[in-house]
């Protein structure tokens, strides 16, 4: 399949590589195995971060793409450290929306430490909002994504609702571990990195936590804007008492 004419059910855009993997990799490969169209976008390519190189990151990225069954990934070029909300940054996502025209994108929550990923947020809000304006002079045609979602795993928020990624939890693991560069032990940023077999704890620690809530062993959180609609009392899920 030609790039150009790949279309994705899920898109999660994100600040940085890896960002994905540490937020909702596990409903990515959920997703997959159920035989959706996953694709990412990451806005940055890494050059800023404190650890490795840009190159190594994008090799790092594809090989966890790989691992997450992502059928796509690709990232812009918005300077790292400095994702600002800006018309020329919309459009860029934009031509990507109108490309692969997902039905749902998951984006970083809204609030949190890092400026690129509260940013990207509201960037990709917008975009997703001007990419099904018909009069917009952007290249494509307008496509307005159905759901938005916001990955809140680092959030201090109460997720609408957790996906169940119980059965993926080794493999989301594994897709956080190729990025050898940020996460292999090694000297540089020892202060404000976490060590590596740290990392694995935290990794099932956070899935068991957003699990017990649902009652299921290991799940990732979102947000959604929207309330929920029930069709059927009788099929709703998580059990009261
Ligand atoms: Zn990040």
């Amino acid at each position: 399949m030609e790039p150009s004419d790949f279309k994705a059910d899920i898109l999660a855009i994100a600040a940085h590589r890896d960002d994905v993997e540490q937020t909702c990799g596990g409903t990515m490969l959920r997703s997959a195995a159920r035989g959706l169209r996953t694709a990412i976008l990451d806005l940055t390519q890494g050059e800023a971060g404190t650890r490795g190189t840009a190159a190594q990151r994008e090799a790092e990225a594809a090989e966890a793409a790989q691992i997450l069954g992502v059928t796509s990934r690709e990232a812009l070029d918005i300077p790292d450290g400095c994702v600002e909300n800006t018309y020329e940054n919309r459009v860029k996502i934009v031509q990507v929306l109108r490309r692969i025209r997902p039905r749902v994108v998951i984006l970083p929550y809204w609030a949190g430490r890092h400026p690129d990923h509260y940013t990207t947020a509201t960037l990709g809000y917008e975009a997703c909002f001007i990419s099904g304006l018909v009069k917009m002079d952007i290249p494509g045609e307008p496509h307005r994504p159905y759901k938005i979602l916001y990955a809140s795993l680092y959030a201090d928020v109460r997720p609408s609702f957790v996906v169940d990624i119980t059965p993926h939890i080794e493999q989301r693991y594994q897709a956080l571990a190729a990025y050898r560069s940020q996460y292999a032990s090694q000297s540089a940023g020892n202060s404000i990195f976490v060590r590596e077999d740290d990392i694995r704890e935290r990794t099932f620690a956070t899935a068991r936590h957003y699990g017990l809530l649902a009652g299921v062993r290991y799940a990732e959180p979102f947000v959604q804007k929207e309330v929920g609609l029930v069709e059927d009392l009788m099929l709703l899920p998580v059990q009261s008492i």
